[in-house]
């Protein structure tokens, strides 16, 4: 794996940034999935931007949500992230295919639709958090930045772009994926504002600027010049899951006596999937009975 995460601070301690590179991750979540291009966009950017929001947490334990609910033929994205750069997602519907926008740029906003964003903190320390935003356009990008906004009141500009490429097979792969978030704290003067802007104006496409083969840092060299950035470290990212049998027996625990009575009943093995990583667990009827007792 070779994705990872870039931190910068800049203006004295009043711009926050963030620069990701997520390629293998994105391509991962393809993989796992077999999503269709938009869909590949759509889950790629969110999980790009969970992990960038995701390093940000203070403790072993927290974890965050990003789920996205929408009118659209995608029908919803969920993506969590943990401190450690560890994200994993699916889509309600891997396989929809929709026209691009135009040639190259598919269309995330369409196949999304109208909708919300919730973002889920549990924390290890103190109450879940949890707020929701209506969707501003459905290209994810534009609905994070005004949760920041609206919900945590950190004018925010957030860049997500995922490229997805035909292979040699007729298939589809990710060639690139990235992102930057800039967080603009209290105290920031109307100068560091304007610079930023203007910064922002240098990057009018991320996917084309990705596709160029720009890093993290270059992405923050052109984001932040001009306002004396300083390196806050850097953090590997990966697509991870960490289901098991015994979270998956739990889940099935969960669904109450009287359907797992329906299953014994049945007389059939259950195969439960994980929706984050496709992975099976079987529960012969003997062992549906034990969880009962
Ligand atoms: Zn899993």
């Amino acid at each position: 794996m070779s994705d990872y995460l870039v931190r910068m601070m800049a203006a004295d301690g009043t711009v926050r940034a963030f620069a990701a590179t997520t390629k293998d991750l994105a391509e991962e979540a393809r993989r796992i999935h077999n999503t269709s291009p938009v869909a590949t966009a759509a889950l790629g950017r969110l999980l790009t931007a969970g992990a960038m929001m995701g390093v940000q947490m203070k403790d072993e334990k927290d974890l965050l949500t990003l789920a996205i609910r929408g009118d659209g033929p995608l029908g919803g994205v969920t993506v969590t992230a943990d401190m450690h750069g560890r994200v994993k997602g699916f889509v309600n519907h891997p396989d929809v295919w929709i026209a691009p926008k135009y040639a190259g740029k598919l269309d995330v906003g369409k196949a999304v639709g109208a909708g919300t964003l919730t973002v889920t903190r549990d924390q290890a320390y103190g109450q879940p958090y949890s707020s929701q935003v209506n969707l501003q356009t459905g290209e994810i990008g534009d609905d994070l930045a005004a949760y920041f906004v609206l919900s945590e009141q950190l004018p925010s500009s957030v860049g997500l772009g995922v490229l997805v490429d035909k292979d040699d097979a007729d298939g589809f792969y990710v060639k690139r994926a990235g992102g930057f978030l800039i967080q603009v704290m209290p105290g920031c003067t109307d100068e560091t504002i304007t610079a930023l802007e203007k910064n922002l104006t240098q990057i009018p496409s991320l996917t084309a600027a990705l596709d160029e083969g720009k890093t993290p840092e270059d992405l923050l060299e052109i984001l932040l010049s001009g306002l004396s950035p300083q390196a806050e470290g850097q953090d590997d990212l990966s697509y991870y899951c960490n289901c098991s049998r015994d979270r998956v027996s739990r889940v099935l625990l969960s669904l109450g006596r009287k359907e797992l009575d329906a299953m014994i009943a049945e007389g059939k093995p259950v195969e439960l999937c994980c929706h984050f990583c496709d992975k099976k667990y079987e529960f012969t009827v003997d062992e549906i009975q034990g969880l009962l007792t």
